[in-house]
């Protein structure tokens, strides 16, 4: 376990001051992935994800639902008769895909792939306005409306979405067409949203704040930086331009909602630096957390970081499911209140928990904390990765934490629950955002600064920094995620010298360290332990304890009373039907014989998996009352647990992560 952390106190509670310089994600075409549990995602985004959300959106794939985005763009550019198809947020599932894209091209030359991003860019310039506005839902179907409804519009959120794909093309390829594009678009949002009429309007759906920070860092354009800080302490300000824009006689009614706008919904209730406790619309939130970080940082902003730390203590503490996901209601796919975390009808959405990662990805970057690596890591490995299904073709949107199939029925409070990975969906968010976590899964496994290099992730692959001008590479093997033993080997040819900071997780228990012959003495700060790298080689080698436990939650959570969880390391584990037959709600586990653990070779290519003994609860033998007096009939029995995030690969069945136990 790493030591307790030395940290300020002011108050009674830590102050966790941000870093003078921050690290950055080490860039992908410096990073190679090649791991035995990761590559059945990663070999599959070039292959299997990239072409066939390709043809989702060109509506070349029959089976999966109509999507249109291609169309919508060919309509608006004058190359298509036809009318606006899908949501009003259509736009930013290209946007998606061509991040993706990018970070493909980084690490991987695929000049056809590339052909067809550069054909999809020109289209995009193509379906712009001469103004720099691009949006195909207003373009088409309500021209000359262009922001009138920024609560539902999102014509803000698809341009920040497609600022972070011009960001990445440019980056990995050199090439500017799509970053002018969306210079005009971010040049025309700064003069309009400098305007009177809008100078207290902020987006509905943040986003574009993310975008216009990331344009800031390739163009220096310090009004973008701007712009999206004024977007952000605009939010919940009087006037509040968001609870009254409908007043405005040229307002345009785009979802035809007949719910009353709740200003909580989108974090507009009041001002974002007063906000004590996530609310609203799950991805919304943890998007907007995105920019607040960035910008605390830019800013040198402490008020910012102050409640960008009070509400990540919020979510991981008191709104965050076990495999972090977020969004417990299905309704509005918001959070609720504290401890209010539903197993069956729970949203925890994809994104949401894609959001959660790339907010806690920033706050790691300026702290140097791996509290917040420990955050990001259990979002990605269990709800993110439960997202996609093995075949790289088939998404969860909803994350629940039980499901009984039968019960999730349309027209019901369970119906936004799905037991089978869908093809496609009409409100798409999620797949490409899928695509494009994987693509860069290398920006999460290290951070790079000035002759520093940070290990947060452990996974098999082999990256190069530069220590002192010097090329320095890195080769990680590991038994991860399912045991805790990894080797590192530094190649230094030239004697330079640098430091790794390697991670030391929290679940790690009597970890060892040895570079070479040498014991290291762990004394990880903020859960980083250093080492220096000064010869021509070093053999790194950690090793620790990580066995499968059981994991109780907060007797305010009154979901999981009586109930115990699995984790090992950073997975969570759960009940399947195919491993168990139907009712594993009848199981319960009997915590004091001790977990089994077996590695199964045969089952998804590798997977641990783990064994519980109990006792299952009988149904009644004749059918009859639906309520006795008579006691049900136990008797003993084992469960068979795999990880979550494997669920659903193979036939349609019940899932259970809670699982009873009265021992
Ligand atoms: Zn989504």
């Amino acid at each position: 376990m790493p030591e307790k952390e030395v940290v300020n106190y002011e108050e009674g509670r830590p102050v966790f001051v941000m870093n003078e310089t921050r690290t950055f994600p080490i860039r992908l075409s410096k990073i190679r992935i090649d791991d035995r549990f990761f590559n059945r995602y990663t070999k599959l985004v070039t292959k299997e994800i990239i072409p066939y959300q390709w043809k989702v959106l060109n509506d070349l794939e029959p089976e999966a639902e109509k999507s249109r985005c291609i169309a919508n763009y060919r309509i608006a550019a004058g190359e298509e008769e036809g009318e606006f198809y899908g949501f009003v947020f259509q736009d930013s599932d290209l946007a998606k895909w061509l991040e993706a894209v990018a970070y493909s091209l980084s690490y991987e030359d695929n000049p056809e792939l590339k052909k067809t991003a550069d054909e999809a860019i020109a289209l995009v310039e193509r379906a712009q306005q001469k103004d720099g506005y691009l949006n195909t839902y207003f373009t088409v179907k309500e021209p000359g409306k262009q922001f009138t409804n920024l609560r539902e519009g999102h014509e803000l959120y698809c341009a920040g979405h497609m600022m972070e794909a011009a960001v990445a093309y440019y980056e990995v390829t050199g090439e500017d067409k799509l970053l002018k594009i969306m210079e005009k678009m971010a040049d025309l949002i700064v003069k309009t949203f400098h305007e009177d009429k809008y100078k207290t309007a902020a987006p509905g759906h943040q986003e574009i704040e993310i975008g216009l920070v990331k344009m800031y860092r390739v163009t220096k354009k310090k009004e973008y930086l701007d712009m999206a800080k004024a977007f952000i302490d605009r939010r919940g300000t009087e006037p509040n331009y968001l609870v009254h824009e409908h007043e405005d006689p040229g307002w345009t009614d785009v979802f035809h909602n007949p719910d009353p706008f709740f200003p909580d919904y989108s974090q507009c209730d009041e001002p974002v630096r007063q906000q004590k406790t996530a609310r609203g619309h799950a991805v919304r939130e943890v998007y907007m957390l995105c920019a607040m970080a960035d910008l605390a940082f830019y800013y040198r902003d402490e008020e910012l970081f102050d409640a960008c730390e009070t509400l990540y203590d919020d979510i991981v503490n008191r709104q965050m499911y076990l495999t972090g996901g977020i969004g417990s209601s299905g309704l509005y796919e918001r959070f609720t209140v504290d401890y209010d975390l539903p197993n069956d009808r729970n949203y925890s959405e994809t994104c949401a928990s894609i959001g959660l990662a790339l907010f806690c990805r920033r706050m790691a970057e300026i702290t140097g904390d791996t509290k917040y690596i420990e955050t990001m890591e259990t979002a990605l490995y269990n709800t993110v990765l439960s997202g996609i299904g093995l075949d790289g073709k088939s998404f969860f949107y909803v994350n629940p934490m039980e499901v009984e199939p039968s019960h999730c029925l349309p027209h019901s409070s369970l119906q936004h629950v799905k037991s089978v990975r869908q093809k496609w969906f009409g409100c798409a968010c999620c797949p490409p955002n899928i695509a494009r976590t994987l693509a860069s899964l290398g920006e999460y496994v290290c951070f790079t600064k000035e002759n520093e290099v940070y290990l947060n992730l452990f996974l098999g692959c082999s990256f190069s920094v530069e220590f002192e001008g010097k090329k320095v590479d890195f080769t990680v093997e590991t038994d991860m995620p399912y045991r805790g033993r990894t080797r590192i080997h530094v190649n230094n040819p030239e004697n330079a010298n640098g430091t790794l900071f390697l991670r030391i997780p929290s679940y790690a228990k009597k970890a060892e360290l040895t570079d070479g012959e040498n014991v290291v003495t762990l004394n990880p700060q903020k859960g980083y332990q250093k080492i220096e790298i000064k010869e021509k080689e070093h053999d790194l080698s950690l090793q620790f304890k990580m066995p499968a436990e059981y994991i109780y939650a907060d007797p305010n959570v009154s979901a999981n009373v009586g109930r115990v969880a699995v984790k090992k390391g950073p997975l969570v584990y759960c009940m399947e039907e195919a491993d168990n037959g139907t009712g594993l709600s009848r199981f319960f586990v009997d915590t004091r014989i001790s977990i089994v653990e077996d590695y199964d070779e045969d089952l998804f290519g590798g997977t641990m998996v783990i064994t519980l003994a109990g006792e299952k609860l009988m149904p009644y033998e004749e059918e009859g009352s639906l309520y006795r007096t008579e006691m049900p009939r136990r008797k003993n029995a084992e469960a068979r647990l795999i990880p979550y995030c494997l669920w659903g690969n193979r036939r349609t069945g019940e899932m259970l992560v809670w699982i009873r136990t009265n021992f």
